[in-house]
């Protein structure tokens, strides 16, 4: 079959970060992607891609909006060309008892009227493995490993197949780790039995990158996938093997871009306070005071106007990121939200001012900083490059004016360098 333009997967992710995660983990095994933020409007052009994902922000939502939000990204996707579906969550299976995982997953089965998933959230790189059905994080039982205390969705059972069985009146069953040791046509066998007794879903031992491969050999028919972005990493070879995807050396190829570099910090996260930490002894650093300012036009104005003279090739570095006294004292004056607001208002404002000043370069750190950034400059898709550090690629803003080159790091992703290392490596 000679190689097809339209995409041939298309994955709905429940969060913007788990998105670009999934987006690398295809670039990595030679798919060309790109990174919708939202749902496209129905007439939007589809993307010249091997893969679509579409970001959503569902995971914490009600159900029901999760449900309406990813059918909306399922139908966008459908018209797009798609062959097949991934719908993509955290590889520690982030979910509340309602949902949204099942919800999404039932919805997404339903309309695809293919009568059954695999569920396997397993990343053993990353130190997430399933036995027995048990979700660990590295050594550590699930509900053992400080997810049991997630403010917004505690997991305190590691049975995946207890837990799925809470968020859907349908029947979850298990493919054990002995199947999967034997590799995919036992790992098929498995999953069409549990099929064929009427079970919708089953959740998938993995504990290493084999088996990662081979559980995406054994689904290579299926019409929806769901999972961590693990799980991907078997796909691409799938289309590959029925002459659908061409070998691309250079997925992760984006346009070369010249003008200024710049890093916007707003994660406060440790990882990200060493980054700062390691930027300043070596490029212009500026830690902005929201505490002495409260006000996002006047410190946004003070930043550009520090920034102006100091602009080039080396990278600048403004950072409202600030240790937990600082940020509890911010917190105590506004409100939590507010002072959150303010900070991701003052930084949106001066990515915006940044890119009118010339800068074409752009790291955000943290994972609700690099959205408002990301709304601020109306980027609505991303092509995704090769990788600064694990999980954090360079992207292209595609469909814009200026051409804009941005990595998007969750607050605690990268090494200490990783501000420096961004702008020394080839991909920008
Ligand atoms: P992460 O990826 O580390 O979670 P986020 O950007 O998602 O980072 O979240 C960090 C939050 O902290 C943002 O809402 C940001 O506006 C806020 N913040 C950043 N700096 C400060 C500060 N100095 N005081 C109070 N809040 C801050």
């Amino acid at each position: 079959m000679p190689p097809t333009s339209s995409p041939l997967l298309g994955c709905i992710a429940d969060d913007f970060t788990g998105a670009t995660d999934l987006a690398s983990m295809l670039v990595r095994q030679g798919m060309r992607c790109v990174q919708l933020i939202g749902v496209p409007q129905p007439g939007a052009a589809v993307p010249e891609a091997d893969a679509i994902i579409v970001a959503l922000k569902s995971r914490t939502v009600a159900a029901g909006e999760a449900v309406r939000d990813s059918l909306a990204a399922l139908t966008w996707l459908q018209r797009a060309g798609c062959h097949q579906f991934f719908f993509k969550y955290c590889s520690t299976f982030d979910s509340t008892e309602a949902g949204n995982i099942g919800p999404v997953a039932d919805a997404l089965v339903a309309a695809l009227d293919c009568g059954f998933a695999l569920a396997c959230p397993a990343f053993p790189a990353n130190g997430r493995s399933v036995f027995q059905g048990h979700l660990f994080v590295g050594q550590t039982l699930l509900n053992e490993s400080g997810m049991e205390h997630h403010p917004l969705t505690p997991m305190t059972d590691a049975n995946l197949v207890r837990v799925l069985s809470r968020q859907t009146q349908a029947n979850v069953g298990l493919v054990p780790y002995a199947t999967v040791a034997q590799g995919p046509v036992a790992i098929r066998k498995a999953m069409t039995g549990l099929k064929e007794q009427g079970r919708r879903y089953a959740i998938v031992d993995a504990v290493s990158d084999q088996h990662l491969f081979d559980i995406g050999a054994a689904a290579a028919g299926h019409a929806l996938i769901t999972g961590g972005s693990g799980i991907a990493i078997g796909l691409p070879e799938n289309f590959r093997k029925a002459g659908l995807l061409q070998s691309a050396a250079d997925a992760d190829a984006l346009p070369q871009v010249g003008g200024h570099a710049a890093v916007l910090a707003g994660s406060c996260s440790r990882a990200t306070l060493f980054q700062i930490g390691t930027a300043r002894e070596h490029v212009p650093t500026l830690e902005l005071d929201p505490l002495a300012t409260p006000d996002a036009a006047a410190l946004a104005g003070q930043a550009l106007a520090w920034a102006a003279d100091k602009l080039g090739d080396k990278p600048v570095v403004i950072a409202a990121s600030a240790p937990p006294d600082k940020v509890a004292a911010l917190q105590a004056k506004l409100g939590r939200e507010a002072a959150g607001s303010l900070v991701e208002e003052t930084l949106a404002a001066i990515a915006e001012g940044l890119v009118a000043a010339g800068v074409r370069r752009l790291v955000v750190a943290g994972g609700e900083t690099s959205g408002a950034v990301v709304n601020r400059l109306g980027i609505e898709r991303l092509r995704i490059g090769g990788e600064i550090d694990s999980g954090v690629p360079w992207t292209f803003a595609e469909g814009r004016g200026v051409p804009l080159l941005l990595a998007l790091k969750s607050g605690n992703f990268g090494g200490r360098d990783f501000f420096l290392r961004a702008f020394t490596g080839t991909a920008a």
